[in-house]
């Protein structure tokens, strides 16, 4: 009979669909870390109405990484899923896009993920089980003008999940990506012209909401036990 609760740790944990995720899980009975580098309070406020621990962890950066699991690890223990959710976007003409930006997009987006999973996986092959669940984009699928840099960090991570699921089946650990359509609690579209052409496009003629993206993972997270190398994509049925 386990004794404690199991664990899991969401990053950028305490805002939009990190935070959905984050009280999802704490309903399905998880002990959560949340991980944030911005917005210090709510993600301390957030880990107190769920029971959890708020850690900073910034994904771009090995050593905050290592430091960040290592602080989980002591306060609630190792890891049993892992979501990886912190991301950032932007849009910027092709033409006008620095290697910088591209650069720094593929670090946070796919790096940070690519950090997280290896800091997290030797426990979970300790323990023949783990799930680990990326949060792409179903632009990485799609395509999406003047986001060149953000879609192809969030292919990479599909590609990234494909291959480790392959490679870690054999331990017992799953690995997918949740890749939303369009999510209320995201970027404002520049215009009232282009979110109405977006929404029209979408056969359920609206965005999701945070806590419909949350479900997807809750499923990936405590049932789907055939759920390995896939995309689930809750985008109201938008063509893929
Ligand atoms: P959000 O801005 O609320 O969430 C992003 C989180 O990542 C924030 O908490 C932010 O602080 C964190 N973050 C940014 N840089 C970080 C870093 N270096 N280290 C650690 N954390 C960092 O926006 P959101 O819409 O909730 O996005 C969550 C995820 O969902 C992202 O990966 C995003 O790409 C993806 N997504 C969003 C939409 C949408 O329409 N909102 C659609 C598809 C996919």
């Amino acid at each position: 009979m386990r004794m404690t609760k199991p664990v899991a740790v969401v990053t950028g944990g305490n805002t939009g669909i990190g935070r959905a995720v984050s009280v999802a899980l704490a309903e399905a009975g998880f002990h959560v870390g949340i991980c944030y580098v911005t917005e210090e309070q709510a993600a301390k406020d957030l880990a107190c109405e769920i029971s959890g621990v708020a850690v900073y962890v910034d994904v771009s950066d090995e050593a905050s990484v290592k430091d960040g699991v290592r602080q989980i690890q002591e306060q609630l223990g190792s890891p049993e899923v892992l979501v990886n959710n912190a991301g950032i976007q932007e849009r910027v003409p092709f033409l006008e896009m620095t290697t910088e930006q591209f650069d720094r997009m593929l670090a946070v987006n796919t790096r940070g993920a690519f950090l997280m999973m290896k800091a997290v996986v030797p426990a979970m092959m300790n323990g023949q089980c783990g799930r680990i669940i990326n949060i792409a984009s179903q632009t990485a699928l799609l395509g999406r003008s003047e986001m060149v840099h953000y879609t192809a960090s969030k292919g990479a991570l599909i590609s990234m999940t494909k291959s480790l699921a392959r490679e870690l089946a054999p331990y017992g650990i799953l690995v997918n990506c949740v890749a939303p359509g369009p999510v209320t609690s995201g970027p404002a579209l520049s215009s009232v012209k282009e979110r109405t052409a977006y929404m029209a496009s979408i056969p359920l003629q609206r965005f999701a909401a945070p806590e419909e993206v949350a479900d997807t993972v809750r499923f990936l997270a405590v049932s789907g036990d055939y759920f390995t190398g896939q995309v689930l994509s809750p985008n109201g049925g938008e063509v893929m």
